[in-house]
């Protein structure tokens, strides 16, 4: 296998604060940078990473604190990215994800969240149990 064609993985542990989401978000960029992507994929991978970085922070870790997993990796042209967290947890997988769907109080959520991550990348993976923590793991091809 030559070099260029080896899959490549980056992980790292953020604290889960809103100022993290940032980060995150442009961590990715850079990571996949070596895809060769247009603008418009880093556009639609980095709000995807923002959607699923806000809800550990906000739902998951509800505004407590904790610590946040992101993994990128690439294998070929194929972008993967995973957020997870130790957080509450999601009963209700299915309806979690169901457009408007969100658990927010105060009416300020729009439950959008995981609608995006579907529109802007090829698959979205969710593992989530109470008490236990979520996963969500994203894919995405990049055509550059
Ligand atoms: P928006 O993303 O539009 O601001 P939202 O966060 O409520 O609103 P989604 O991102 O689609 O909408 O998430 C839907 C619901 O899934 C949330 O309201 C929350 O109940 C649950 N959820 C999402 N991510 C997590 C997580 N990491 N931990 C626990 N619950 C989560
Ligand atoms: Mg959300």
């Amino acid at each position: 296998m030559s070099e260029q064609n080896k899959p490549e993985i980056l992980k790292m542990e953020l604290e889960a604060l809103s100022k993290n989401e940032e980060f995150a978000r442009v961590a990715v960029a850079v990571f996949m940078a070596r895809l060769n992507p247009t603008l418009e994929e880093v556009d639609d991978v980095k709000t995807a990473v923002s959607e699923a970085v806000t809800n550990t922070v906000i739902h998951g870790y509800q505004g407590k604190g904790g610590i946040i997993y992101l993994e990128v990796g690439v294998e070929g042209q194929e972008l993967t990215v995973s957020v997870k967290d130790d957080g509450i947890g999601i009963p209700d997988i299915k309806k979690a994800m169901e457009p408007m769907y969100t658990t927010d109080p105060d009416g300020e959520r729009s439950g959008m969240g995981f609608s995006f991550m579907e529109a802007f990348m090829d698959e979205v993976e969710v593992n989530s149990a109470p008490g236990k923590g979520t996963a969500v793991t994203m894919k995405k091809k990049i055509d550059g």
